[in-house]
């Protein structure tokens, strides 16, 4: 086989030994050498000056649900209940579904809406009162319905819905709004998908990510309220089997009760089934999400009183399902935003690693609303942080108004993280926020949204390096699914996974890092050129 020679760029390898070298010589699917000479039976490749480093690994998003959205309305820019309505109307005019073809649309946030209020199903029912519309905020914690879809469920003013909320209007009636455990009401009622589909969104989204310089990705797609568990997981085995999936993926497990747990078990090996898949931790949803006050907290919000969020699984609940996973050596990756969720996944792994050890590498996903002590405690405990540096630049402006200035301290503690020695990896919650690992860096180091605010960052003291914002997406996101022994960083034997950026980060000021394009990735030695 022919040997491929990268040359002529910057080379940062993400290993503290190593850090840097000046060719990387690969063979087949692996890294054979470094600085090594020339040789005619090489193939060469000239860097000409661009930057290579290990390919970029979201460690949490959706990857079906992703590609579910490359099908629907855009709605992440609109700043209005206006130009939301425009834009689903464009979006009909210019795709002519059928006549009674459900509508989705993803990324609404009242945040950024003039309204300065959630649509309503009365809103929606200016597009449309014959066929059903559902309008997911950004979050994905809350959607609006029109009237449409309202028809295709059986609800009033009493239907109660643990872990779930239905908002009502005035006149006590459903407003079309439905949050969290309510929002499968809604779900159930969609056309389901098959194997067939699933497939096909799998690799269109996987293509996608590539392009962003992602070569590996953490993805929880095996809970979708209109999507069978058992035909997500049947898709991944037969794109593995046919050689199609175009990124690594390793899946995080939604399993939700001790039984499901069993029952997968039984079914499936919790490991490598082959390089481009391998099934990771179980995925715990412990509450919900700060922009939609569901996130469960110690004290209440500020802005809402006596309203302390909420946590779906009680204390002995979470603690049953944590200890079935570890039991059979599963890894829990258990996703917290609150500061009571987060303590209690703490007080419960404190107990259970005494009886199953800490060699789990056991992980809490998003982790935002901490303090000091919290992040000491976790450290201790070797529990691990998925963060998701864009959220800064979404929520900095929620954070103070949601839990006050006091407790906004320590929050999005990214450098506290490192300083503690947790190794937090980088990830997007894409469709919640965009899956380009480049803003995602932009964001570590700058800690600023779009527009470059708040000028000098939000808490920067949080801000991290550009070495510890790359360790993010490469060398830290690979530990935290236990393939830190193949990817994430440019080391001898490791796999040849790589992104080519065209401007190096380190040389690049602050403001502009987000401006870096990808030009190339190479996976398992294959290389793909923007
Ligand atoms: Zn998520």
């Amino acid at each position: 086989m022919t040997k491929k020679l990268f040359y002529n760029g910057y080379i940062y390898t993400m290993d503290e030994k190593n850090p840097t070298v000046n060719n990387v010589l690969i063979e087949n699917d692996k890294i054979i050498d470094f600085n090594t000479k020339i040789k005619d039976e090489y193939q060469l490749i000239d860097l000409n000056g661009q930057t290579l480093l290990p390919g970029f690994n979201d460690s949490h998003m959706h990857v079906l649900a992703y590609g579910m959205t490359l099908d629907m309305v855009d709605l992440n820019s609109v700043n209005s209940i206006e130009e939301m309505i425009s834009a689903v109307q464009k979006f009909i005019e210019e795709k002519k579904p059928k006549e009674n073809e459900w509508i989705f649309g993803r990324g609404w946030n009242q945040e950024n809406f003039i309204e300065k209020r959630m649509p309503t199903r009365c809103d929606l029912d200016k597009i449309s009162t014959s066929r059903p519309i559902v309008l997911t905020r950004t979050c994905g914690h809350l959607l609006t319905a029109n009237s449409a879809a309202l028809k295709k469920i059986d609800i009033d003013s009493d239907t109660y819905i643990d872990g779930g909320k239905i908002y009502l209007d005035d006149n006590e009636n459903p407003n079309g709004i439905f949050a969290e455990k309510a929002m499968d009401l809604i779900y159930e009622n969609m056309p389901p998908l098959s194997v067939e589909d699933i497939k096909n969104y799998l690799v269109k989204a996987g293509k996608m990510l590539r392009k962003k310089g992602i070569t590996a990705v953490q993805t929880d797609d095996l809970d979708s309220a209109n999507v069978d568990f058992q035909k997500v997981l049947q898709a991944y085995y037969e794109l593995a089997d046919e050689n199609k999936l175009p990124i690594k993926f390793n899946l995080q497990l939604r399993l939700k009760t001790p039984e499901e747990i069993n029952e997968f078990l039984k079914n499936n090996l919790i490991t490598y089934y082959d390089d481009y898949l391998t099934l990771g931790p179980l995925k715990v949803l412990a509450d919900g999400s700060l922009g939609a006050r569901t996130a469960a907290l110690r004290e209440s919000y500020a802005d809402e009183e006596n309203q302390f969020g909420k946590l779906v699984y009680g204390k002995q609940k979470l603690y049953n399902l944590s200890e079935i996973a570890l039991k059979n050596g599963m890894q829990i990756a258990c996703h917290a935003i609150g500061d009571r969720t987060v303590a209690l996944f703490i007080d419960i792994m404190e107990r259970l690693q005494k009886r199953y050890g800490s060699g789990l590498r056991n992980r809490i996903i998003h982790c935002q609303i901490t303090d000091y002590d919290l992040l000491n405690r976790m450290a201790e405990l070797n529990l691990q942080a998925d963060i998701q540096p864009p959220f800064t630049a979404t929520d900095w402006t929620i954070v103070s108004k949601r839990i006050g200035k006091e407790r906004e301290i320590g929050t999005y503690a990214w450098k506290t993280m490192f300083n503690l020695g947790i190794n937090a990896a980088g990830g997007s919650d894409c469709p919640v926020e965009s899956p380009n690992p480049i803003w995602g860096i932009s964001c570590a180091v700058t800690r600023q949204d779009r527009d470059y605010n708040p000028a000098g960052g939000w808490q920067p003291w949080e801000k991290l390096t550009v070495q510890e914002a790359l360790k993010l997406y490469t060398k830290n996101a690979a530990y935290n699914c236990f393939m830190d022994n193949q990817i994430g960083q440019i080391k001898k034997d490791y796999k040849a996974d790589f992104v080519i950026l065209d401007n190096n980060p380190f040389l690049t000021a602050e403001e502009e890092i987000r401006n870096i394009k990808v030009a190339a990735v190479s996976i398992n030695g294959k290389v793909y050129w923007n």
